[in-house]
């Protein structure tokens, strides 16, 4: 019998646009997807990814049961998950109990709707006791909140997508929106298309397709952003095009930093980031003179063992020119994944606690104690990502619980990270497709429901919270990510606190929301005015959103008050410093790498389209022509890209778009596809000291013909 065509309106789960859908379906199986018209970040468009989701879901690469292995050697066999659920909690007891609550750690995922996290982040620090709870938001956002913080005071983009149309001068550094953010492109295009007055910049060393849209495209040589961004400021300063009365009444710490760029002349700049002097005094002149300055930027500031500096030096630039908190103006992040935002909020980075508190702050960690209803909350510092599998790989953590992401293919250095997984003794992955490459080392793999079979909600990159609504159920017995965390914390919680009521007795993702969002009551981000049930009524919302708010906040500062202990914004005086590996004769190319258009992270869910690799078909090695000449390769042959840390074998193109020294690779390719590791062998697990994010975007290699 053929049942009628039902439609749910949630959310893309692909990037940090955070588009709205409607899901066609028929009760059981979802058959399409709409853009939804009605939602503010997309307005019913959707860009390649979003508009094949319901050809995403292949069930032949579905985590359909739980399954256990009760040995390294052997391999895992199907059980319930009441089996499933008590053996882990066993383990987990029995490793605390022994090693204490730092044996264990929790790796979780961007990807995760807003109440898993919650749900997580209680069980880690509340149950546990341990802050070793990190998140795969390490490697994309986690430079732009220490920017954010450090310059501004808390982490909260101040921007709305409304102001990327109302701009008057764009700034896209290191960011193919084209590729990473369509919808948001396509709608820059449309506003630059309807006033053509509107200037655009994008510094990128590669000439991707963002740069179609370009005024000016400033090519530096990767990893030079702080010294651009430092050149641009020298420069206003000479001009007189800063605004004088605002870094007066606003901010603080000008001083400082006019004295250290005061050694960043044109000429210095210009030979540091590869450029010329006449390009870097056009695009000043463009920020300078604009009504309205705006800058978007994602990976390429925030991939970098520098990435705290080039966050602060962009928005360095805002400070001195006054263009922030004003329609059209102020520094935008682009956030790479659908939630990261929502995780943030939460505390799922090791270093925070809900509500954007801190956890190395006692009176933080007093605060979320008394409300949870333990005694305290830990006050070890947790290990960031690349500090956290290294504790696995010399046998500190001895429990390690991931979900929803894909550590074997995402991570820097993979061959460390592969030792470390293999020599764990307990590995738990929660996902919900067994073909990603952590599956394989898993001891016991949960099946978690995906894509328009969960209920939550998201935060987009605009600070916007949907409702992220069920569809169809999960298949099998899949079960929803906030159902696993919470059914495993009930199982746990008596083993480590007899006899005490639990903390987890929640009935659903709506409860866990009620009791997360009085964790933001009175802070920055303060949310305690949204429920599911108001998200229903109003549409989305952006924080903040106190109790008897009627709207949302479109956009931070406007008043020129800033959440700093002064009240003023921060100017931040950190000098540019190059990037860990430089290129030299044993690896003479510079490898960058980067996002596809059609793919999404390893691949697990658009790996399963084929009409997604229309686009792209395989993974390849982009060099400028002259690199192939020198080497007397051709396109379409073979080769061997090695770095300090592996190799890989796969074809190389030639590609005008990237300087001769340097090379491009997609990011998204693993050892599914590849002969060797995944693009991550390459890469190394540097990371900047004040975010721990690590340097993924710039590896020395060498190229060599098989
Ligand atoms: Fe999904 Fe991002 Fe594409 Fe929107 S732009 S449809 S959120 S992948």
């Amino acid at each position: 019998m053929t049942r009628p065509t039902q439609t749910t309106a949630s959310t893309c789960c692909y990037c940090g646009v955070g588009c709205g859908v409607l899901i066609e379906h028929d009760g059981e199986h979802i058959t399409g997807v709409q853009g939804d018209p009605q939602h503010p970040a997309n307005y019913g468009r959707l860009c390649s990814k979003g508009s094949t989701l319901h050809l995403t879901g292949d069930l032949a690469a579905r985590a359909l049961y739980p399954e256990l292995r009760l040995g390294k050697g052997l391999a895992r066999a199907r059980t319930d998950w009441d089996g499933a659920l008590d053996h882990a909690a066993n383990v987990f007891a029995e490793t605390i109990r022994e090693h204490g609550p730092d044996s264990v750690a929790f790796y979780i995922s961007g990807q995760l709707l807003t109440e898993d996290y919650y749900a997580f982040n209680k069980l880690a620090r509340a149950l546990i006791g341990t802050n070793n709870i990190d998140s795969n938001s390490r490697l994309c956002m986690s430079s732009a909140v220490v920017g954010y913080k450090r310059s501004l005071g808390a982490d909260a983009p101040p921007c709305s997508y409304e102001d990327i149309e109302q701009s008057h001068c764009l700034l896209i550094a290191g960011s193919n929106m084209a590729y990473a953010h369509p919808v948001l492109f396509r709608r820059l295009e449309a506003a630059k298309a309807h006033r053509p007055d509107m200037k655009v910049i994008v510094v990128d060393p590669r000439r991707t397709d963002t740069c179609e849209l370009a005024d000016l495209h400033l090519a530096i040589l990767p990893g030079t952003d702080v010294a651009l961004f430092h050149g641009i400021l020298h420069i206003l300063l000479w001009e007189g095009w800063i605004d004088r009365a605002f870094i007066d009444a606003h901010t603080e710490g000008f001083d400082a930093l006019k004295k250290l760029v005061r050694d960043y002349t044109p000429a210095a700049v210009a030979e540091i980031c590869g450029i010329s002097v006449d390009n870097l005094q056009l695009c000043t002149e463009l920020i300078g003179k604009a009504p309205s300055f705006l800058s978007l930027w994602c990976m390429g500031l925030n991939q970098s063992s520098a990435g705290s500096a080039k966050n602060s030096a962009l928005i360095n630039l805002h400070l001195a020119t006054g263009q922030i908190g004003r329609v059209g103006a102020g520094p935008f992040s682009l956030t790479g994944q659908p939630n990261a935002m929502g995780g943030r909020e939460t505390g799922s980075l090791a270093n925070l606690l809900p509500g954007h508190r801190e956890a190395g702050n006692a009176a933080h960690r007093a605060e979320v104690a008394g409300y949870w209803g333990v005694d305290r909350l830990p006050e070890q510092p947790g290990l960031s990502a690349i500090e956290l599998f290294e504790a696995v790989r010399v046998g500190k953590i001895k429990a390690l619980w991931i979900a929803c992401t894909n550590p074997a293919q995402s991570m820097p250095d993979q061959t460390r990270i592969h030792d470390a997984l293999a020599a764990c003794p307990f590995v738990v992955v929660q996902e919900a497709f067994f073909t990603t490459e952590t599956c394989r080392f898993a001891d016991l793999l949960l099946p978690a429901a995906s894509w328009g079979e969960k209920e939550g909600s998201v935060t987009n990159s605009e600070r916007r919270i949907s409702h992220v609504r069920r569809a169809v159920r999960a298949p099998a017995e899949a079960r929803p990510d906030w159902a696993i965390v919470c059914d495993f914390a009930r199982r746990l919680d008596p083993l480590l606190r007899p006899g005490l009521p639990s903390l987890f007795d929640f009935a659903d993702p709506a409860a866990l929301f009620e009791e997360y969002k009085q964790l933001t009551a009175g802070r920055d981000l303060d949310l305690s005015g949204i429920s599911h049930a108001l998200l229903d009524d109003l549409g989305p919302q952006q924080w903040p959103f106190p109790a008897g708010a009627t709207r949302g906040t479109a956009r931070l500062y406007g008043d020129g008050v800033f959440p700093t202990a002064s009240g003023r914004a921060q100017f931040v005086a950190d000098p540019y410093r190059a990037a860990q590996e430089q290129r030299e004769a044993r690896y003479s190319l510079t490898l960058n790498t980067g996002r596809l258009r059609d793919q999404w992270h390893g691949m697990s869910r658009t790996g399963t389209a084929a009409q997604l690799f229309g686009h792209v078909e395989e993974a390849t090695l982009s060099l400028h022509p002259d690199e192939l000449q020198r080497r007397r390769l051709a396109s379409g042959d073979l080769v061997k890209l090695r770095s300090r840390r592996g190799s890989l074998i796969l074809p190389v193109q030639a590609d005008d778009n990237i300087r001769p020294g340097q090379a491009f690779l997609p990011m998204h390719w693993g050892d599914r596809f590849l002969k060797g590791l995944g693009t991550n062998v390459l890469t190394l697990p540097a990371f900047d000291p004040l975010s721990k994010q690590p340097e993924l975007k710039h590896a020395g290699v060498e190229v060599d013909k098989v």
